[in-house]
């Protein structure tokens, strides 16, 4: 993706001539979670193929585990890309109820998402859970995209970012930063999740510049490369503004997903 020129560019050089928004890929991911039925996601998919064709954005869809196969029938041959919501962190064996990578990429998934909000919080996942998950996901072929994010406590105490290079570095500590050549970010942050209530651009595009800039201490192609998208009640109406930023190169979307029009929208925003 990256340009032989921009390479060679300092980070601070590049951020102000604005190479970076064309050396990134764009991501427009949909996180069903625990939502649909095999008739609701037929008919969504088939919207999803008809509008998706030629698109330079990559679109990402995750379904519950239990459609995986269901989606891999219905996207055989489409350029839009699936994957879990979750792995397990062991490879094989008896983990009653788990889903391991190997499994996923048996049937053709492509991502997995890592570390959302809901996992952390609902399920307990560590910092540490989620970069064994990350390299388990590696090492199965599967790209990992990884959720950071503050809570409303967190960002009024003003500990934003360091709850968040706190995420990144627990995987980093197991992984090395050379991992993040083949990952996704995305900055969820957890009050902005389902509520409603969505990060304003400028507040979203502060928290992915602090992201790219920790990176980029570690390993500046690796930051200067990494696709970094923001989530949190992003619709079709507040999606466009988001595009605006440099920082943002795509978006993960929860409950707009779930409805065709609006999805495409979004992705129809990110082709400018
Ligand atoms: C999410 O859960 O990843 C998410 C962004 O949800 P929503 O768009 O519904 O806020």
């Amino acid at each position: 993706m990256r340009t032989l020129c921009s390479r060679n560019l300092p980070l601070s050089l590049r951020v102000k001539i604005g190479y970076k928004k064309s050396t990134m890929q764009t991501i427009v991911a949909g996180n069903w979670k625990m939502n649909g039925s095999q008739q609701t996601i037929s008919s969504l998919l088939q919207i999803l193929q008809q509008e998706v064709v030629n698109m330079a954005t990559e679109v990402i869809v995750f379904p519950p585990f239990v459609y995986v196969p269901l989606v891999a029938e219905f996207l055989r041959g489409s350029q839009i890309a699936y994957g879990g919501q979750t792995l397990s962190e062991q490879q094989v064996g008896a983990y009653t109820g788990e889903v391991a990578g190997s499994m996923l990429q048996d049937y053709g998934c492509k991502y997995v998402i890592l570390g959302h909000s809901e996992r952390r919080l609902l399920f307990a996942e560590s910092n540490a859970m989620v970069a064994k998950k990350f390299a388990m996901a590696q090492r199965n072929g599967l790209i990992p995209l990884l959720c950071v994010g503050e809570t409303l406590a967190q960002r009024e105490a003003e500990q934003t970012i360091t709850v968040i290079t706190a995420q990144l570095q627990g995987v980093i500590d197991v992984v090395g930063i050379d991992a993040f050549a083949k990952a996704v970010i995305a900055y969820e942050p957890v009050w902005a999740i389902g509520t409603g209530i969505t990060a304003t651009p400028k507040q979203a595009q502060t928290v992915h510049a602090a992201i790219r800039a920790f990176l980029a201490k570690k390993n500046e192609n690796v930051a200067m490369d990494l696709s970094l998208l923001y989530g949190g009640s992003v619709k079709a109406h507040n999606a466009m503004a988001l595009t605006q930023m440099p920082d943002i190169n795509g978006v993960l979307v929860g409950g707009a997903s779930l409805d065709a029009h609006a999805f495409v929208k979004i992705i129809e925003a990110f082709q400018h």
